[in-house]
């Protein structure tokens, strides 16, 4: 059943920030598990190498299993990779495999390198009705985030509230806005999350005012909270929405995603 406005448009998030450990892959699992347990059809294109965010949400991705490495450097279309997660319906994920680590290097010499991934999602969205698209990207600024920023409307970025939280975020900004001028004029930071709140510390009060300071048209409301429960979802291959669905962390993601699909597109 649907509880939230659904967008008239696909939106196409790609999530990003070029530190690690962050809380992005952690952020596509749980806000696409929470816009489709509230009535969306959510695409999660799993672009990162580790396969992270594949291993949480339960699909095959073992090497050699079909997948976004397809894509983007076999010329596979998108519906011959995709698989359908086990936890809800209408959430389905192009699964990323090690195959991935190669196509950096590959995908230097081809065709249209950074359009690859925008043009097959491009074919599929066509025939598939989809609400929301959220791209998992590697840390680096390589060819395959490359690849999802010029294929996406919508930047996420995850903050985590710690003393370096606004250190490199420029820099994200400045190859967004090279992107946005020589790539995709579409592209837009829409959404900022702070992540891994801890409550108890003066410092992430710090961080969280500073960030609403610099971008009070971006940060959701919502903030996620540092959980054990959110840390400990993957590991039984699920987003914490299933693993603890009244935990404070499914609670907090639920709400993003409430926020998110209430605000609608930026103007
Ligand atoms: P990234 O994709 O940016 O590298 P991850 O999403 O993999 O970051 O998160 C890094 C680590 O932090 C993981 O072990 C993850 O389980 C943990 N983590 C992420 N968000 C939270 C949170 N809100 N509370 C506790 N642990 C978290
Ligand atoms: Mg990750």
């Amino acid at each position: 059943s649907t509880t939230l406005p659904l967008p008239s448009r696909t939106r196409i998030f790609t999530i990003s920030n070029q530190k690690g450990g962050v809380g992005k892959t952690t952020t596509v699992v749980n806000l696409s598990a929470a816009l489709a347990k509230s009535g969306a059809r959510v695409l999660v294109i799993d672009l990162d190498p580790q396969g992270n965010a594949s291993t949480a949400l339960s699909v095959e991705h073992r090497e050699g299993t079909p997948s976004v490495y397809d894509v983007v450097v076999n010329d596979r279309e998108l519906d011959e990779v995709i698989q359908k997660s086990p936890e809800f319906d209408g959430l389905f994920v192009i699964p990323a495999t090690i195959d991935l680590a190669g196509a950096e290097i590959e995908l230097v010499s081809m065709v249209a390198r950074e359009q690859r991934l925008s043009r097959a999602l491009g074919r599929f969205l066509d025939e598939y009705d989809i609400d929301y698209v959220l791209i998992d990207c590697p840390p680096s600024l390589g060819l395959l985030t490359i690849n999802a920023f010029v294929a996406a409307t919508e930047v996420l970025i995850p903050i985590q509230c710690e003393y370096y939280a606004l250190e490199g975020l420029s820099q994200l900004l400045k190859n967004i806005q090279l992107i946005e001028r020589h790539l995709n004029p579409k592209l837009r930071v829409s959404t900022i999350l702070l992540t891994m709140y801890d409550s108890r510390t003066n410092l992430a009060h710090q961080v969280a005012a500073d960030v609403r300071e610099h971008f009070p048209d971006e940060v959701l409301d919502t903030i996620i909270p540092r959980s054990v429960r959110i840390s400990e979802a993957p590991s039984y291959g699920q987003s914490v929405i299933s693993y603890d669905t009244n935990s404070s962390g499914s609670l907090s993601y639920m709400e993003a995603a409430a926020e998110i699909a209430r605000r609608g597109v930026p103007r």
